[in-house]
């Protein structure tokens, strides 16, 4: 169980927010993060990769927008689906450059996330996506295409997005198909972008459903779906930290359950950010994980090392 390892890539790992997001930046940023990938698969790890893709469905959705005098614009369901596509093949493709002759398998799985369409979120959605727009374009959004706007600022001349629902993620649709590729010895990419989310309509059929879930609470059932030992959530901050953004602000090298509920429930991590990836570090070691990381992409194999990262374990 030890040597199966749930890898969870923030979306800022693939399109840094100072980008473009061009095919050559985006490669050029996959191929860092495989890099690191590969060298956990040398030392004899099974891995199971899942992606955010926050940057990859905004742009999407900018394109769609766009265009729709020429082609009908899409669903966030359906760009949803379209960046587990784009993103796995840049991955799949990285990978297999530098493992070649190791001749591993990298497969990606489109992958619907189950979601209860009775959850709050549909009707008080919370996750915002997009650019941020003064309080007038909000209101002209809001009107002109029914979105649902918030202040997510204190302050400053940009307070206002558009927020989408973020329902709990219950079931990985594909997640017993995972499980069979890893057993198989597959490197395999599934879940991007927290799963493609669907509900059971009323006549007890899958449909999918305009939201985003949040890519490390989906990721922690799929590792539980594939039994891993380990799950490896890599960001872009080194560790996590107590009195986060302060001038008392200290790293955490390790934490009990026990003590991260203590620190989650004085508000060191923030909602919408860490609060999740603590969260679903918590979540996971319960339900019997060994031990879970948070840290940056580059120190991913010295974290595994125990060496750099937060790690989080039962005692
Ligand atoms: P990802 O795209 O990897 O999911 P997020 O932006 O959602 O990244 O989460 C990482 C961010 O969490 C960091 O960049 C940091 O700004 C924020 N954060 C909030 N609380 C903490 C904390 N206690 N320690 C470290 N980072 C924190
Ligand atoms: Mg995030």
């Amino acid at each position: 169980m030890g040597k199966r390892i749930m890898i969870a890539l923030g979306g800022n790992a693939i399109k840094q927010p100072d980008e473009l997001g061009t095919t050559e930046e985006q490669m050029k940023n996959v191929a860092t993060a495989c890099g690191q990938i590969a060298e956990i698969s040398r030392q004899g790890f099974e891995i199971i990769i899942t992606h955010g893709n926050g940057p990859q469905v905004g742009n999407l959705a900018i394109q769609q927008e766009q265009a729709q005098e020429l082609v009908p614009a899409q669903p966030l369901v359906i760009l949803g689906s379209m960046t587990q596509g784009q993103i796995g093949y840049m991955m799949q493709q990285s990978l297999r450059n530098l493992m070649g002759e190791e001749s591993i398998e990298v497969v990606t799985v489109v992958t619907q996330v189950l979601v209860d369409r009775d959850d709050p979120d549909f009707t008080d959605p919370h996750k915002p996506v997009g650019p941020f727009y003064k309080e007038e374009e909000a209101i002209q959004l809001k009107i002109e295409k029914g979105w649902t706007i918030r202040k997510v600022r204190p302050n400053g001349d940009r307070q206002w997005r558009r927020v989408v629902p973020s329902p709990v993620p219950l079931k990985i649709v594909e997640g017993k198909a995972v499980r069979k590729m890893v057993d198989a010895g597959m490197i395999v990419i599934a879940s991007g972008g927290g799963g493609i989310p669907v509900i059971l309509n009323e006549e007890g059929k899958l449909e999918g459903v305009d939201a985003v879930i949040d890519k490390d609470r989906a990721g922690e059932i799929l590792a539980e779906d594939v039994g891993a030992g380990i799950f490896l959530i890599l960001t872009d901050v080194d560790s996590v930290k107590l009195d986060y953004g302060k001038p008392t602000e200290k790293p955490i090298q390790r934490m009990t359950v026990e003590k991260a509920r203590t620190y989650a429930r004085e508000g060191h991590f923030l909602p919408g950010s860490m609060g999740p990836k603590v969260e679903a570090c918590i979540t996971f070691i319960e339900h019997g994980g060994e031990r879970a990381i948070i840290t940056s992409l580059a120190k991913a194999v010295n974290a595994l090392e125990g060496k750099a990262g937060t790690t989080i374990t039962r005692n």
